[in-house]
């Protein structure tokens, strides 16, 4: 079973290569952001979904 699918912060897509990526909020370190190669590459804000942040 696959539980642990982790998806873009930005855009919502499917994260599943090795050339996206995830990191935990550099404010509360609370939750997980993904991010997908096009919105790293497109500099595309994100939003934590704990506290709010939001970053490049
Ligand atoms: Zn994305
Ligand atoms: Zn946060």
């Amino acid at each position: 079973m696959e539980s642990q699918e982790k998806v873009c912060s930005s855009c919502g897509i499917r994260l599943v290569k090795k050339t996206e990526t995830t990191f935990l909020c550099p404010k509360c370190g609370q939750a997980e952001i993904g991010r997908c190669m096009n919105c790293r590459d497109q500099s595309v804000h994100y939003k934590c979904p704990a506290c709010g942040f939001t970053g490049p």
